[in-house]
């Protein structure tokens, strides 16, 4: 039995879509792995004087349609495998909502959360020093992904442009507003999947008022798009991040909920501190306790999955009682759960289309970088969801064409635009 990763969980699914779009085997070897992988071992003085080193990836997977572009990650689990299965996702992704982008994704395996601020600049500019070469607006674009901020990217491209002697807003978005930023850009990872979301259940002659909703992971994806539904009407039930979660049958309000985590640092924080809760609070505020694992089981209308890949699997995927599940994170859902949704009759919105909000703008910064014409709120948010609601009917149009689930009919519509530049630039 080969071991699941979550490149072989990539492929499983490419597998499933290149058989039914019958590619030849040049362009299915093109879309099998990618172009280049840039390894390296990045090392940094800690603030107690001792070198201290950590592997560091850059994977460009294709950049038929574009420069590459792509996060970079800070996690432990941020391996070369994680980094291949991010960086292919992306080439879908930027396919799907027709930017023109191939796609990549960079990694540093560490634990930032152990660093000091000191220590996370070293890092930061250590991985723009050791992949400069690879990088560049025209080349490979990488931005913000778990757990790096608009300061790492200021710091990276300080330092790229310090090592290059340019001038090179373009190199990297995710960036402050001060230093090249983009308006709009920190909300709409969120904002693009809100729109999706808001179609799908347009076309689908529901009313937002009676839809429940769970969202497993309460950071910039998550804990955002929990406030614009709140905002829109639906009846958020449940929130969690790494700490667990809150459920209410009756709703809970996620402003309040923000409040909570910025004063406690988690979102049952007002309630328990470790596994020691304020049970009289609690029946105050009609919620309990859930864990991570128990959220994504919660009777609800609709899932979001905004936090870890591989959330929602074969051994849980026939417990979730949603009607529809709208991936924030990248790879929640695996083929294993894919499989099991599709009999029940369960809409999974796929990662390479629920949230694809936040490169959409990414695009948006790159573009004002390259031309220094600067953007306006308005017309960001305007044409990102032009882009989204654009890519969301191609999507279903596809499903519906070829009877395949969300996630085969964006792969399908992705890997179709990935082969035609193939095709008009000779490659195959
Ligand atoms: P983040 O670091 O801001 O937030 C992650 C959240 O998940 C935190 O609240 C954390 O506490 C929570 N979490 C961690 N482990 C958890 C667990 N075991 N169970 C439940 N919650 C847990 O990260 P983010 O930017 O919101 O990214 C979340 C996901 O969305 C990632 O998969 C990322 O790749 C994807 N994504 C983010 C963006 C973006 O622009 N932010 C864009 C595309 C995709």
């Amino acid at each position: 039995m080969t071991l699941s990763t979550p490149f072989t969980r990539f492929q499983k699914t490419l597998g499933t879509v290149v058989q039914q779009l019958k590619l030849s085997k040049a362009e299915m070897k093109m879309l099998q792995e990618p172009q280049h992988i840039h390894r390296s071992n990045i090392s940094i003085k800690n603030d107690h004087g001792k070198k201290v080193t950590f592997p560091a990836f850059r994977v460009q997977f294709n950049n038929a349609r574009g420069p590459y572009k792509g996060g970079i990650r800070f996690h432990p689990a941020a391996d070369e495998e994680e980094v291949k299965a991010l960086a292919a996702l992306m080439a879908i992704k930027t396919a799907v909502v027709d930017i023109p982008f191939g796609g990549s994704k960079g990694g540093i395996q560490c634990d930032p959360k152990k660093f000091s601020r000191r220590e996370l600049q070293e890092v930061s500019r250590a991985y723009a020093r050791t992949f400069k070469e690879h990088l560049g607006a025209d080349l490979d674009c990488p931005a913000p992904d778990v757990n790096t901020t608009p300061d790492i990217m200021a710091w990276m491209r300080d330092e790229y442009e310090k090592q290059t002697h340019t001038y090179a807003p373009a190199m990297i978005t995710g960036k402050p507003l001060a230093y090249g930023g983009m308006l709009g850009r920190d909300l709409a990872t969120a904002r693009g999947g809100f729109f999706v979301l808001e179609e799908m259940i347009l076309r689908d002659a529901l009313d937002p008022k009676e839809l429940r909703v769970a969202i497993q992971g309460f950071g910039n994806a998550g804990a955002n798009m929990a406030l614009f539904l709140h905002r829109a009407g639906y009846m958020v039930v449940a929130v969690s991040d790494s700490q667990g979660g809150i459920y209410s049958a009756e709703g809970i309000d996620p402003f309040r909920i923000q409040k909570y985590k910025q004063r406690t640092g988690s979102v049952i924080g007002e309630y328990c501190k470790g596994s020691v809760c304020d049970i009289k609070k609690m029946k105050l505020d009609h919620v309990r306790r859930v864990t991570n694992q128990e959220l994504l089981e919660l009777p609800c209308d609709i899932l979001i999955p905004a936090a870890l890949d591989n959330a929602i699997t074969g051994k849980n995927a026939s417990n979730v009682q949603a009607k529809y599940v709208l991936e924030l994170a990248n790879g929640p859902v695996s083929p294993e759960a894919d499989k099991i949704f599709a009999k029940r009759g369960i809409q999974v919105i796929p990662d390479v289309l629920a949230n694809a909000g936040g490169v959409v703008v990414s695009y948006f910064e790159w573009s004002q970088g390259r031309s220094g014409r600067l953007w306006t709120l308005d017309q960001s948010k305007a044409d990102l969801k032009r882009i989204m609601l654009e890519a969301f009917t191609e999507v279903r149009r596809e499903a519906r064409r070829t009877n395949a689930t969300y996630r085969e009919a964006a792969f399908a519509v992705g890997i179709k635009r990935i082969v035609e530049a193939m095709k008009v630039r000779g490659w195959v």
